[in-house]
């Protein structure tokens, strides 16, 4: 499975978060993949710094034959037509698209210059990306340390 994490957190041009997510929904159909399902767009605490407003957040599952590095590419532009302009780790934005997974793809960000890493090196961390993806399939298995999703939301204590 091609996953791909949806956040935002601002009002930007595409309007509220929720709508920004369902127009970036959209972008993402538009420019070369074809979205085979999306979960629930759901409520979350901020991640990291939390002196800032609430998260929505979301999940999609895609196909497509862009490389990792174009699919990459290819959110970073739709993000920036979301009006994101703050690169702050973390930070407020109003979109934010990474690539929780490909496939089985592995890759180190160190390895490569757009310093991609896949699987997301923190999903395991975060039940605003597990809980969509689990929606979206609960026995799809993390590629190198094979737990399933639901089995990673365990341990999380957030089941
Ligand atoms: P986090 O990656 O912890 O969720 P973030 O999304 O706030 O933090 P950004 O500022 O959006 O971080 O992105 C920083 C860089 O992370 C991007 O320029 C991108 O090259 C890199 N990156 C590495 N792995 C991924 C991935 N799997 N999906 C998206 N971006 C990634
Ligand atoms: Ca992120
Ligand atoms: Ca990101």
């Amino acid at each position: 499975m091609i996953l791909i994490g949806l956040g935002s957190n601002m009002t930007g041009p595409w309007g509220l978060p929720a709508e920004t997510l369902d127009r970036a929904v959209e972008e993402i159909a538009k420019n070369g993949a074809k979205v085979l399902a999306r979960s629930s767009w759901i409520e979350t605490k901020p991640y990291g710094i939390s002196d800032q407003p609430g998260f929505v957040n979301g999940a999609i599952e895609i196909n497509t034959s862009l490389r990792p590095e174009e699919l990459l590419v290819m959110l970073h532009e739709i993000e920036i037509a979301a009006g994101r302009k703050r690169r702050e780790k973390w930070g407020p934005r109003t979109l934010d698209l990474d690539i929780i997974a490909y496939d089985d793809v592995v890759m180190e960000g160190a390895d490569n210059s757009l310093n991609l890493t896949l699987p997301h090196n923190d999903l395991h961390n975060r039940s605003f990306v597990l809980l969509p993806v689990r929606e979206l399939n609960p026995l799809w298995q993390h590629p190198v340390s094979g737990r399933t999703v639901t089995q990673m939301l365990d341990e999380l204590g957030k089941n």
